[in-house]
């Protein structure tokens, strides 16, 4: 009797979990170490971005003949249109630097998702040997990265995700030019002298502007533990949005509307110089639903998700892979918006890593003041 109770318990605690961030979910990830080049000009950037978006087209047409997409049928069509129009324009964007002879720069530029799967399936036939160690490590990675995606858009309907938007006023990246991309990062701020003040102190030394989306317990504690003053100092040179002020899921937490506003005055409170008012929102989870998104406008807020994410909270994960998987992520997505935790210490390993192999491949990250 004691084991069955126990069982039921354990039972509901798994399906509390929200189902898309389980922990015992498997994560893909890459070292992303077998490519011979850096990409240190746009030319080695576009090379590279041919050949990541090959694989991700060959996975995602095998996911497609298998026909097995767990969830909702209808969500899983309507993501995987979108995502197929995305991969065309992609791939014609990352041939546009093609010299005579490069590499997957062969016949005409696919213009549809049938003749892009076919390019890429006799492109990847035909790779020189020394890339048959790359091809491996990362088709096995984009393999793990599709179900990882349409699980997500099967799942939608029925706890949503970054995968697909509610509404057209939400931010996902994609709107984002070419080889653009934003740091954001989630779940802060840590006490002091942690994982927040370390990642804002490395991103000033490199120039750039990043979102911190923070938990309004959290940033509460923080005030307490020092002051107003130095909560502006801290955030100096970012942006502070919206994290909820509980890490719950706000498509079914009935609190998540009613002190939002007051938490959000307080919020506004200590923002960092160069801010001036509170603009972005990043639900937990990307759970959300439609009277959230009607509390945010009327705010003025935008909702904020992410198209490229690190999961560099998962136990599995390190700096290297974390690194390894926004890297191959960047060149299939060709920009957007990246989602790193100031609470783990990945970030710090990862980014010096990402910012060191990007440099001279036209990469611009993106300053948040102006989202
Ligand atoms: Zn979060």
């Amino acid at each position: 009797m004691h084991l069955l109770l126990r069982l039921t318990a354990l039972l509901c605690v798994f399906l509390l979990t929200p189902a898309v961030h389980a922990a015992g979910l498997k994560v893909s990830l890459t070292e992303r170490s077998r490519w011979p080049t850096r990409l240190d000009s746009p030319e080695a950037f576009d090379l590279a971005s041919r050949a990541e978006l090959a694989v991700f087209v060959e996975a995602m047409a095998e996911a497609d003949a298998r026909d097995d997409a767990p969830g909702d049928a209808a969500s899983v069509a309507r993501w995987k249109e979108g995502m197929r129009e995305v991969l065309v324009e992609n791939f014609a964007r990352a041939r546009e630097t093609c010299a005579d002879g490069a590499l997957l720069c062969e016949g005409p530029v696919p213009a549809s998702w049938e003749a892009l799967v076919v390019a890429s399936k006799e492109a990847l036939g035909t790779l020189p040997a020394e890339l048959a160690p790359w091809y491996a490590e990362q088709k096995g990675f984009h393999q793990g990265y599709v179900y990882e995606l349409v699980r997500l858009a099967g799942l939608f309907p029925q706890v949503t995700s970054e995968i697909l938007p509610l509404d057209p006023s939400e931010r996902f990246g994609l709107e984002l030019p070419d080889r653009s991309f934003l740091l954001t990062f989630d779940d802060g701020p840590t006490p002091k002298g942690g994982g927040t003040d370390k990642l804002t102190t490395q991103l000033r030394a490199e120039g750039i502007h990043a979102a911190f989306f923070v938990l309004g317990n959290s940033h509460e504690a923080r005030r307490k533990e020092t002051s107003v003053k130095r909560l502006r100092a801290l955030y100096a040179g970012m942006c502070v949005g919206s994290h909820g002020q509980e890490h719950r899921s706000h498509a079914t937490w009935a609190g998540a509307l009613p002190g939002m506003q007051t938490f959000h005055a307080r919020l506004a409170e200590s923002l960092p110089e160069g801010q001036e008012t509170l603009k972005l929102f990043r639900p937990p989870y990307g759970q959300r639903n439609a009277e959230v998104l009607q509390a945010l406008a009327r705010m003025g807020m935008r909702n904020m998700l992410w198209n490229i994410d690190s999961q560099d909270w998962h136990a599995s994960n390190s700096g290297t892979k974390a690194a390894g998987r926004v890297l191959s992520l960047m060149l299939v997505w060709r920009r957007g918006i990246i989602l790193f935790h100031d609470i783990h210490p990945k970030a710090t390993e990862a980014l010096p890593r990402i910012w060191r192999e990007t440099r001279g491949s036209g990469v611009r990250w993106v300053d948040c003041r102006e989202q």
